[in-house]
């Protein structure tokens, strides 16, 4: 068996008005990311987690901001491109771990409809998906709350 670990980080800034998307679902909140995309910067990090792992560049070469065909695009459909790149090269996904930080609205309500949506697109089970969120303790942009920082580390695993 052949593994591979890859680790992604992506920030969106945040304005009122805007509808919030985290891993890939929809959260009541005030504020939104700023973004060419759907600005869903946890499935953001998570692809750059999964190209990272293979060695494929950074989401922003695969889909890059500057193209219309992904303004405003659903980043669920990013990550599933991205996927289909991992399994062409015969690997699948063994795990996933994903921090967000943002210092407002509660996330833990969200929690599992992150994970439920993340997994059925990267056809895994579900318990082989975290997602954790986190505040700064009102420190620095994310504890303003003028930014969303997400950390995410993908194992990919193909049998021999
Ligand atoms: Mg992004």
């Amino acid at each position: 068996m052949d593994i591979r670990i890859g680790n992604g980080y992506d920030v969106h800034a945040l304005a009122e008005g805007l509808p919030l998307w985290l891993g890939g679902i929809e959260i009541e909140s005030p504020l939104g990311c700023i973004a060419h995309s759907d600005g869903d910067v946890a499935i953001h990090a998570l692809c750059d987690a999964l190209l990272g792992a293979l060695a494929l560049g950074d989401i922003g070469r695969h889909f890059p901001d500057t193209s219309d065909e992904f303004k405003g695009i659903d980043s669920k459909l990013l990550l599933a491109r991205v996927m289909e790149l991992v399994q062409a090269e015969g690997w699948s996904v063994g795990n996933a771990d994903i921090t967000i930080a943002m210092q407002r609205p509660k996330l833990a309500p969200y929690i599992n409809q992150m994970r439920e949506c993340l997994s059925s697109i990267m056809k895994i089970d579900v318990e082989r998906v975290s997602v954790k969120a986190t505040t700064t303790e009102k420190l620095g942009f994310v504890g303003r709350s003028e930014g969303c920082e997400v950390y995410a580390v993908a194992l990919l695993v193909k049998e021999q």
